[in-house]
């Protein structure tokens, strides 16, 4: 039996000024009946609604609500990192501003952490999405992280979530990375210290959301990194040689092919098609390969010096 001390339930908002002061009872009522303290922390992702005024009147009554304001939109993922940042909680909840989540799941994930496991991740078994646009890319993500990750949850995106604190605050997210936590803990904690409990979901009744299937490329190559990071992060000569080896390969046989003819006596001619399929080729494989090493170094730079993707505007309610 773990103890359980303080929550921290950290809730990224862009544009939910009607959800919020609901969501606001709504946890309040749950997290009263709870034997821990706790604090909410709002994070305000440069909405251009009423959020942040509305985020200041409750912060304003109730000193258990913080408010972090970023300068501008940085999305849900970096928003989430700024609440993990300042939560003091020894387990923080994650979840949704738009009454998506249901609170009254919150004791549940709780009972599996007090059981001992770092990571509790809600599984949205009726999820009131759009079929096509939403539920089938993600059952397929799903499918493709825990096949490349190895570790397999049926719900990667579902925001609901809780985790022992000294364990998530080692993960640093940036991009869409916030889809992957659980994947990413397994980097920090056992696989066996992660869990999926199914959640009760609801349709959104105020706004919009703030996603549609664009995100899909996001992730993807969100995916295609942590994969990359989890083979060849520690040896990427490898990697880089594979395709040195290959390309030199390719490029070399007609090099063969061609003296042989010289050799023979036959004509070489202009072959301008040859030319240009190398150069295309050759480019284009330099261009992927810079963009990898340019991503690693993105990510060496947010992770190394601990320098954060947002700006923020200022805090309510938060000590230094
Ligand atoms: N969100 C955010 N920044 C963004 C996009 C979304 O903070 O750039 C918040 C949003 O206000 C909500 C949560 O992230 O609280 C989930 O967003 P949404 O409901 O739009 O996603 P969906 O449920 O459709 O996946
Ligand atoms: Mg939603």
């Amino acid at each position: 039996m773990e103890t359980v001390k303080k929550l921290s339930v950290v809730i990224p908002v862009y544009n939910e000024e009607e959800n919020v002061p609901l969501l606001y009872k709504e946890l309040k009522e749950v997290l009263e009946e709870l034997p821990y303290d706790y604090e909410i922390i709002f994070v305000n992702d440069g909405s251009r609604d009423r959020t942040g005024e509305v985020l200041e009147e409750i912060a304003k009554k109730d000193r258990k609500v913080k408010v972090i304001e970023f300068a501008r939109n940085y999305g849900q993922t970096s928003a989430m990192m700024a609440g993990m940042d300042i939560a003091s909680g020894d387990v923080i909840i994650t979840m949704d501003g738009d009454l998506q989540n249901d609170p009254k799941d919150i004791p549940r994930l709780l009972e599996k952490i007090k059981e001992g496991y770092d990571v509790v991740s809600g599984w949205r078994k009726n999820r009131k999405d759009a079929a096509i646009s939403r539920k089938l890319p993600s059952k397929i993500a799903n499918w493709l992280i825990g096949k490349i990750t190895g570790v397999r949850i049926h719900d990667y995106g579902c925001t609901l979530k809780a985790y022992r604190s000294d364990v998530i605050k080692r993960v640093r997210l940036y991009g869409e990375l916030h889809r992957f936590i659980p994947a990413l803990a397994s980097t920090v904690t056992c696989v066996d210290k992660i869990i999926e409990i199914p959640v009760n979901h609801r349709p959104r009744r105020f706004g919009k959301s703030k996603y549609g299937i664009s995100r899909t490329f996001k992730v993807l190559s969100d995916l295609f990194f942590i994969w990359f990071l989890k083979k060849f992060m520690q040896k990427p000569i490898h990697f880089f040689g594979i395709l040195g080896l290959i390309l030199f390969t390719v490029g070399f046989i007609p090099f063969i092919y061609l003296i042989g003819l010289k050799l023979t006596g036959h004509s070489i001619g202009g072959r301008p098609l040859l030319t240009i399929s190398v150069l295309f080729i050759l480019s284009g494989l330099q261009m992927f390969t810079t963009g990898i090493i340019s991503e690693i170094l993105m990510r060496i730079y947010y992770e190394s010096q601990d320098k954060t993707p947002y700006v923020i505007r200022r805090v309510i309610n938060v000590e230094d």
